[in-house]
């Protein structure tokens, strides 16, 4: 509704970014769009990234240089170590530091195990949990070197309470949280934090998927009772990645509306 939209916007104006300079990966849609928005309006510069949706960046990248922002889109697939690096490096370039670091980009290849193929598994692991492992790589030195830095890495409600069907999502969900966990010990003495944002469903293109059924079953389970927007899914993320909450690292913020407890 407007009105949720316009107190999203007041809320997020609150966070300040002006000079540092943001990386979401799978800015193109979804979650990781409203995110390089949100981003923009707290006055960052902001990179990202995507695999396909040339003209859906195309498009984000006009809108945002009208308000003002500079942006730079890359284009590759985050499972890429090499592709990660090069984008991390035309970031630095561009920008002149790596400030905010979202590992946004993801994919579900469901099924029940019985079924799954290995392609199934390789994809959403290579995706989901790699991509994380390789941007964190890449911007580590970076991070390092300017002893500075947040990364947020979005997980998902499903790494912690399983979900029949999803056992690679939630498995590469349920990896991003102890990665994160680790990099944060090795990063903290640098003043890097590293932290979890654990989406419960949210609207977006992978949850216009579901069929009816199982979106009622899932609406039965949230106390709040609808799913979340993609805006507010960002106001956790931009809580983690500003200054309010430097002393913050290695934890998992749940966002879902109380799905799980
Ligand atoms: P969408 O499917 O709406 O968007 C996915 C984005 O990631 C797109 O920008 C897409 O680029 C990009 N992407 C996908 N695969 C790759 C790849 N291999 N390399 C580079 N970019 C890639 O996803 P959501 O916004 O729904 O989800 C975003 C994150 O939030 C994911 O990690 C997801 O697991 C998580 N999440 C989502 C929930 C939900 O209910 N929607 C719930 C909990 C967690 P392109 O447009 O080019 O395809």
């Amino acid at each position: 509704s407007p009105h949720c939209s316009q107190h999203a916007v007041l809320r997020t104006m609150q966070v300040d970014l002006h000079g540092s300079t943001v990386l979401v990966t799978g800015g193109t849609r979804g979650i990781g769009r409203a995110l390089v928005e949100a981003f923009a309006e707290a006055g960052a510069h902001v990179a990202f990234t995507f695999r396909s949706s040339t003209d859906a960046a195309a498009a984000l990248v006009e809108s945002l240089e009208e308000q003002g922002t500079e942006t730079l889109s890359l284009q590759g697939d985050v499972a890429d170590l090499d592709a990660a690096q090069a984008h991390v490096n035309a970031v630095t370039e561009h920008f002149g530091s790596l400030d905010v670091l979202v590992n946004n980009a993801g994919i579900t290849r469901d099924g029940l195990l019985l079924r799954m193929g290995e392609d199934d598994w390789d994809d959403v692991i290579d995706t989901n949990l790699k991509g994380t492992f390789n941007f964190c790589k890449a911007a580590y030195m970076p991070m390092m070197r300017q002893q500075s830095g947040s990364i947020v890495n979005i997980s998902s409600v499903v790494g912690t309470t399983g979900n029949a069907g999803q056992t690679n999502y939630a498995a590469s969900k349920a990896g991003i949280v102890g990665f994160s966990k680790s990099l944060a010990k090795e990063l903290g003495g640098r003043n890097v934090t590293v932290n979890v944002v654990a989406p419960g469903y949210v609207q977006t293109d992978m949850t216009d998927e579901l069929d009816e059924e199982t979106r009622d079953s899932i609406l039965d389970a949230v106390p709040l009772d609808r799913l979340a927007t993609t805006e507010e899914i960002a106001e956790a993320v931009l809580f983690l990645a500003a200054p309010a909450s430097d002393y913050i690292t290695g934890h998992v913020l749940q966002v879902n509306g109380g799905l799980s407890m």
